[in-house]
């Protein structure tokens, strides 16, 4: 009786699994499909860190409404005609895309030997695109932007593309630094490229002040004005420390490469230093004490990634010190990943736990000094290395542009350190002389989080603006329908279905994903309202290692990212240091 209560209960917990397994397959080809078709597929976290921002993922909205109060939620089904209808768009949108490429690269080999210093002057009489910033927005408008009808120019200091998401991997070595950087030279061959950082833009003679990256024969940093016609600002924004004592000269960042590099460095020194046998037992437990602010995605991840590279490389390399390590992950709010559905968070929570990680919950750090941490309440906190991933903050170089244009500096947007832009990501104040995009940014009326999946889009946007060549003036952008050939005709009439109007911009969300450690991880999966369920455990880690390897920006950085997962799981992560 017993056996055959549990022989069926076994059939009907396997026809059960067969379902979950058959749903899951479904679900990963299903977004690996739609990530594959979308252009410069995005899907990701929202709300990086655990910012004070209030800003979550809003519902679509469909193009060219205004953004619907809440009690206004329209009915389900005209949302998801509305994602269908922004499908069909995106898929459009490819078609033109792959136009474009096929362009550059039967053009490339002639450009090439016309190529000649285009920055301080004006080439010829195409209107020149300065583009500010590799980072997500500023790549995705590389990308697309046709270098037949624009002189593009790309400024950044960073000359190469990021991808963000496999940057806590890197930092402990799951993934090489060099597998998840991307040359911008890369993305669009044809534009011109400047490894400088923009000191200072003057809108109304439409010019930009430029510091050279590189040092000239007497050591000096150049500085030189550089004019344009239409600037695309993607400077992002940087690490954020509310001001909080001591965090700037103490504490380690995660949002560039090189903070990996020395986040890296920073982890196998302390267990070398610890090893040492002057050092007293408190001293290595203090030294082997790490701490997380903020428990946000890039927190949560990084968590995630060190639990790994603990239990499956350092364990094994120093069996005698892995008792002493603790864990801490600090979080002022009163969930960790807030922007994840609360059953996410609370799994989420139950694996950190489970891998030993304490969570920290409604708590507040005051000070960081060079050995303790201050919490509200009086709590000292002894640590040995502690990262600080607790938002974002604006760049210096935002806040001077607001400066500049009364409308930013009188705007709510330009009072929180962002550009107010309207719906086609026009910087307010500018008559469509600067667009802007990614973190840099609140869009007018849709409210959306600081992620490389609204930057990527608001890229993509941007680029197809421009190739269109919509009257960015008029308050309204409008197409000139006598400039484009038959095919540019009916595209845009099925397009824009009969509009002269430019769309406004459209989010799609594409869902959420977190790495949480030890094979588990988290993901949230939809396309715009379109929700395809939650994962977590080794189904979630599934999904996020398929959309991951899917979204990296080239074939090279799949095939390294594959590359070095399974070299990891082979060989283990390297600790040399050097
Ligand atoms: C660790 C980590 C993990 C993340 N994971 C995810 C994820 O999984 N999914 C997701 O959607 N988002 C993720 N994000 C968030 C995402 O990376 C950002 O939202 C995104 O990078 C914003 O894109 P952006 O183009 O606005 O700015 P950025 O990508 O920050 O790029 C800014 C660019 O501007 C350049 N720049 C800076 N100053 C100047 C200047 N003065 N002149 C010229 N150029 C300048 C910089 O060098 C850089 O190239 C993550 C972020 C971090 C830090």
């Amino acid at each position: 009786m017993t056996a055959s209560v549990s022989g069926a209960a076994y059939t009907a917990a396997f026809g059960q699994h067969r379902k979950n397994l058959l749903l899951l397959c479904l679900t990963i080809v299903t977004v690996l499909k739609t990530h594959a078709f979308l252009p410069l597929r995005t899907l990701g976290h929202a709300n990086r860190g655990s910012s004070p921002s209030t800003a979550q993922v809003r519902p679509l909205v469909a193009p060219l409404q205004a953004a619907p109060a809440p009690s206004e939620e329209p009915p389900f089904w005209s949302l998801v005609f509305s994602d269908l209808f922004l499908l069909f768009d995106r898929t459009l949108d490819t078609v033109e895309d792959i136009g474009v490429h096929l362009r550059r690269a039967t053009e490339r080999d002639m450009d090439r030997r016309f190529r000649r210093d285009r920055l301080t002057t004006k080439a010829g009489t195409k209107k020149r695109v300065m583009i500010l910033g590799t980072g997500w927005g500023g790549h995705a408008v590389t990308k697309v932007v046709d270098t037949g009808l624009y002189e593009v120019v790309i400024v950044s200091p960073r000359n190469f593309f990021l991808f963000t998401p496999m940057l806590a991997g890197s930092s402990v070595g799951t993934v090489d630094y060099r597998s998840i950087i991307e040359p911008i030279r890369a993305a669009n061959p044809l534009a011109d490229y400047y490894e400088a950082q923009a000191l200072a833009i003057y809108p109304n003679n439409q010019t930009v002040r430029i510091r050279s990256e590189i040092p000239n024969e007497v050591g000096e940093y150049e500085d030189f004005l550089a004019p344009y016609d239409i600037l695309v600002y993607g400077c992002g924004a940087q690490s954020g420390t509310f001001g909080t004592p001591g965090v700037r000269e103490h504490a380690f960042f995660l949002k560039e490469i090189s903070d990996a590099v020395k986040l890296r460095q920073a982890l196998v020194d302390r267990f070398e230093r610890a090893n040492m046998p002057s050092v007293s037992m408190e001293e290595k437990k203090r030294i082997l004490s790490f701490v997380v602010v903020g428990g946000g995605p890039t927190g949560v991840e990084f968590s995630g990634e060190f639990s790994d590279f603990l239990n499956r490389d350092l364990a094994k390399y120093y069996p005698a010190l892995v008792d002493l390590v603790s864990f801490k992950i600090i979080q002022a709010g009163s969930r960790i990943l807030p922007v994840f559905d609360a059953a996410l968070q609370e799994q989420g929570l139950e694996v950190l736990k489970a891998q030993g990680i304490e969570v920290m919950l409604n708590r507040k750090v005051l000070k960081v000094e060079e050995k303790h941490i201050e919490l509200d309440g009086g709590e000292i906190l002894p640590y040995g290395l502690c990262v600080w991933a607790a938002g974002t903050a604006p760049r210096d170089i935002t806040k001077s542009l607001i400066a500049a244009i009364p409308e930013q500096s009188a705007s709510t947007a330009g009072q929180r350190g962002r550009l107010s832009v309207d719906r086609w990501l026009r910087v307010q104040g500018t008559n469509g002389s600067i667009l802007a995009l990614g973190d840099a940014v609140e869009v007018e009326g849709l409210p959306l989080p600081a992620t490389g999946q609204v930057a990527a889009q608001h890229g993509a946007f941007l680029g197809r603006l421009l190739n269109r060549e919509y009257d960015l003036s008029t308050s309204n952008p409008t197409f000139d329908l006598e400039k484009v050939n038959a095919f540019g005709k009916v595209a845009n009439v099925l397009r824009l279905r009969g509009r002269l109007e430019a769309q406004a911009f459209s989010f799609l969300n594409l869902g959420l994903l977190a790495y949480v450690g030890q094979a588990n991880a988290l993901a949230q999966v939809q396309t715009g309202n379109l929700k395809f369920g939650e994962y977590s455990a080794r189904a979630g880690n599934l999904l996020w290692r398929s959309v991951y390897l899917v979204k990296q920006v080239s074939t090279r950085n799949r095939v390294l990212v594959l590359n070095d997962w399974l070299r990891t799981r082979v060989f283990g992560r390297d600790i040399s240091r050097f």
